[in-house]
This record gives structure tokens, sequence and C-alpha cells, in this order.
């Protein structure tokens, strides 16, 4: 099974109480590939400008995600510099520059049409709903979005959501994009927007999912109480850029692998998520992400089968 990912491929400046990157591989698309790599194929549509060059590719390749899809073109790559000194859970945008995603027209390699699996991460609605329409036939479509896009792009959002079986987004996104500061009610005006299910990230707190009547549509009994998974407590978070969308691919890779979607697929897929969000925070941008082993991974929802079980 393959995961389609469209999104940000970015350089990023972070700084964090940790220290700082002037300059580090990053955007949406990259980290949830790394992370969703773990558990399935994955497939990137993306474009890069000549400042993306031979050591950026190699982190790709080195997980054997596919790359065909990213295309190079002249000028500079989508930045991205934010800071985490005011509060860890969230960044504070200092500077976005699309760069070579203003005039971006994504185009589907013959080689992905196939995939089975459709994640549009973070990046211009307009851009998500082209890849949407270009795959009719995929099995399952989740999604991400940010206040950015939330703000200022509200109707071309819209459309997007009509069409996502699951949303990822965080807390304030959530309640910024439902007009709503109550969670609960937040996550049921989300849900009338469209999406089937809505995960809702809490950044250190875990993540939440929110159900409706047509979450699990062949389920003889609807699941509709939320789910809630916790963070990893960590002695140091040295900087959380990416945790979101290392969770998304967490999430969503461990779906791809599974043979259908079932509730107690979803919860698991939840815990997966959390995994792969808590070691994105332990280094600057991808490196922890670069070089994690198989059984790191299963070490580490063990430890999150401790932390939230009774029995
Ligand atoms: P997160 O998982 O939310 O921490 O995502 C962090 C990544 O999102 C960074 O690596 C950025 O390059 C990327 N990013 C930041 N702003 C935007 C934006 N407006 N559109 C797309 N990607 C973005």
């Amino acid at each position: 099974m393959a995961i389609l990912v469209v999104g940000s491929v970015a350089f990023d400046a972070i700084e964090t109480p940790s220290g700082r990157r002037e300059r580090c591989l990053g955007g949406a698309a990259t980290h949830f590939s790394l992370a969703a790599s773990y558990f399935t194929d994955v497939r990137v549509i993306g474009v890069v400008g000549e400042d993306f060059g031979p050591d950026e590719e190699r982190i790709f390749e080195r997980r054997n995600i596919d790359t065909r899809g990213i295309e190079h073109v002249p000028g500079k790559s989508f930045f991205w510099s934010g800071s985490y000194m005011k509060n860890l859970n969230e960044a504070q945008t200092l500077n976005t520059e699309l760069n070579v995603f203003q005039s971006f027209s994504p185009k589907i390699p013959a080689e992905y049409e196939e995939s089975e699996y459709l994640f549009l991460a973070n990046i211009d609605p307009v851009l998500q709903e082209e890849v949407r329409h270009k795959m009719p036939r995929v099995k399952m479509v989740c999604g991400d979005t940010m206040n950015y896009w939330i703000k200022d792009h509200a109707e071309n959002l819209a459309r997007v959501l009509k069409g996502l079986d699951a949303l990822l987004i965080n807390d304030t996104e959530a309640k910024m994009l439902a007009k709503e500061n109550n969670l609960v009610q937040a996550a049921r005006k989300v849900l009338e927007m469209g999406p089937k299910a809505l995960v809702v990230k809490h950044g250190e707190y875990g993540a939440t999912a929110f159900f409706c009547e047509r979450s699990f549509p062949g389920e003889a009994s609807t699941v509709t109480v939320p789910f809630r998974v916790p963070a990893m407590p960590l002695a140091e978070v040295v900087d959380p850029t990416g945790a979101g969308d290392s969770f998304a691919g967490g999430f969503f890779g461990y779906v791809a692998s599974q043979p259908t979607l079932t509730p107690a697929v979803f919860r698991r897929a939840m815990f997966y998520g959390s995994v792969m969000g808590s070691f994105a925070v332990e280094r600057f941008g991808t490196e922890r992400l670069q070089q994690l082993e198989p059984n790191e991974i299963e070490e580490r929802f063990a430890l999150f089968r401790q932390l939230s079980h009774l029995d």
C-alpha cells in the first residue's frame, strides 16, 4: 500500500530554548513522509528550488521515499522561520516565503496514479484541491492545514474539507476554523464542514479524535465517543517543529499498513501518531526521524501502553 503526499518541502530557520538552526530541511510533506516511511511506501508531490541539493535528496532516499513527484525549478525553496521561545507548544511564525510554491501546479507522475491513500499536508488549499481532484480513486484522504490558510483562504479550504475522511489539526486551529472556543463544540462544527473524522493535536498533551455517524459507516455500532491519546512526557523537547506532521505520518502510515479502517485501527493509529511525534521533538528538524530503528518504535509503543492502560 502506498501513500501519496502533497505539501511543503522547505528550509526552516528555528529557534527554541535548546538552541537555533539557521537552515534545516523541513516542510510538512518532509516530516510527514519520513514518519510514514516506517510503516508503508510513501510518494511525494511538491516543488523545490535550486537550493535543494543532493544532501537533501539523500535524506528521502535513505528512507526509500519516492521523490519523482518533487519538481525542481529555478528559484528558492519554500522558507519558513519560527520561534518557540514564548511557547514550546505553539510556533510563532517569524517569516513565511512561499517562493517556488507561488507558481506551482502539481503534476502526478504516472507511477503515482494507483496510490491507495492520499495525504494533503499543509500547503495552499488550492493545491490540495488540485491533487485531490487528480486522484479520484483513492481509498482514503486525510488532510492538515494551519492558521495561515484558515485566516485568509477560508473559501478554498472549505472545498478541501468536504472531501476529507479525516482532518488533523491542532486545537488552536480547530477553534479558529470553527470560530468557537470550546473544543467539543468546535469539533462538532468542524465535522459539519465535511470531514468524516477530526483529530485534534494538543502538542505535549496528546491528541483527541472526534467522530460522527459518517466516520465508520460499515460498523454495526457507530462510535461517536471521542478517543484521546497522551503524548510522551519528555525531559527535554529540543524542537517541536514537525511534531504535528510526524503525528500525521505515524497515524496515516499505520492506517495504510492495515487491511481496513476499523475503529480499533483508528485508535491504534492515534498511538503510532503520538509515538512518531514524540521522536520528532527529540532533535532539531528531521534529525531524529532520519535514523530511527523499527524496534525503537515498538519499544516506545510499549511505553505508551504502560503510560495509558489500567490493566
Ligand atoms: P508542524 O508539524 O505544524 O510543526 O509543521 C512544521 C512544518 O510546516 C515546517 O517544517 C514548515 O516548513 C512548514 N510550514 C510552516 N508554515 C507553512 C505554511 N504556511 N504552509 C505550508 N507549510 C508550512
